[in-house]
């Protein structure tokens, strides 16, 4: 086992876990976050598990007025055994460097970073829900801190992660919703922010979900910000079309948030001998493909919901109906294994996931020596 290099000081209150039936996304943290500093010229330090808590910063710190922040989001399953484990994490702290790059805050060290995630999962084990669906959500996130009002990249930044129980996206199996084609708001452009996982894009897209929730919709689908025309992503998550026996899904093109689920969903459908393109895809193509009986399904796919599939889809003032609103073979298919691997039901064939030992006992031991 390695040695532990995280400080840890543990909560003295422990507080009452919720209902498993009672979930909802986000609204209940655990006893415990990780907390890490970063200061000029000494770097990252100072890494800590601590009790909950809020944060006192200036009310001049950077990230209030410029937004300089990322974020990442995963999760930690419990098997059948009992054991804890998370999926590709490797991958989302590689996004979460690519979005530090980004947004000119300094990289961090994944290995080390990854290690620290697995300590506090440790601690809060029984914080991971046992029922069908449920899971320990994982929110890692960056901030910067420097009081100032000028516009440069701060000097000062805090990572901290904090994780949620979440309930079973579908309580009752997976269900596929309304989305609407959005014309006139976008998401993000080439060369924009896009591919970053940073607040202001979800600042940015929150016009036009809350329009599209008025009119009854779940999602909205964006399109490109140039020609608004071919397909990005649909709310928050990436996109795939079955057509005519093929799967397709946007290519990366700079303004497309580079999904682990999306990755993932790639590798199954190649490891399954499944034709799956990523290419340019226009609005219009997939109503012709629905047009001449060719479009097969569709659903969105990412971390919180795994797959969702689509059951109507408006554009203008046309209405389609996919797949008889019922959720796809290949939809289930993919919901059915990528969950299986998640909660170790089913063999990893591809090494995605990531036991987390039992560190607690360690943790103990070196917490009680620092006393
Ligand atoms: C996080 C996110 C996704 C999905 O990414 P996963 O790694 O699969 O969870 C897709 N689109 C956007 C805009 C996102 O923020």
């Amino acid at each position: 086992m390695e040695e532990c290099k995280v400080r840890v000081e543990r909560s003295q209150a422990k507080k009452e876990k919720p209902d498993a039936q009672e979930l909802v996304f986000g609204r209940v943290f655990t006893d415990h976050m990780l907390v890490m500093d970063y200061a000029e010229p000494v770097g990252w330090h100072d890494a800590r598990i601590v009790p909950y808590q809020p944060i006192t910063i200036d009310p001049s710190a950077m990230v209030f007025h410029y937004g300089q922040s990322v974020f990442e989001g995963l999760k930690a399953y419990v098997t059948p055994e009992g054991e804890a484990q998370l999926f590709r994490p490797k991958k989302n702290l590689e996004r979460l460097n690519r979005s530090n790059d980004r947004l000119c805050i300094p990289r961090v060290d994944e290995e080390f970073l990854l290690e620290a995630i697995r300590e506090l999962i440790a601690l809060e084990k029984d914080w991971i829900p046992k029922a069908e669906g449920t899971s320990l959500y994982i929110r890692p996130f960056i901030i910067s801190t420097e009081p100032f009002l000028g516009v440069a990249p701060s000097h000062h930044y805090k990572l901290m992660v904090i994780l949620s129980p979440v309930g079973a996206y579908y309580k009752e199996g997976i269900n596929p919703v309304k989305i609407a084609v959005e014309n006139q708001f976008i998401r993000a452009v080439k060369g924009g922010t896009g591919e970053a996982k940073t607040g202001g894009n979800y600042a940015a897209s929150l016009k036009a979900q809350e329009i599209a929730d008025k009119s009854g919709f779940a999602q909205v689908l964006w399109l490109d910000g140039v020609e608004k025309k071919y397909i990005e992503e649909v709310g928050s998550m990436n996109v795939f079309f079955k057509i005519n026996g093929e799967v397709v899904t946007p290519a990366l093109n700079g303004s497309i948030l580079e999904g682990v689920t999306r990755n993932s969903v790639i590798q199954l459908l190649k490891h399954w001998n499944i034709p799956v393109i990523e290419r340019r895809i226009s609005v219009e193509e997939l109503f012709e493909a629905h047009a001449n009986g060719t479009l097969e399904e569709a659903f969105g796919t990412g971390t919180a919901a795994v797959i969702s599939p689509m059951g109507q889809l408006s554009w203008n003032d046309k209405n389609i109906v996919i797949n008889g609103e019922k959720t796809g073979a290949l939809a289930k298919q993919l919901y059915d294994t990528l969950t299986g691997i998640q909660y170790g039901t089913m063999e990893d064939p591809f090494g995605w996931i990531e036991p987390v030992p039992d560190y607690q006992k360690l943790v103990e031991a070196v917490s009680q020596a620092g006393n």
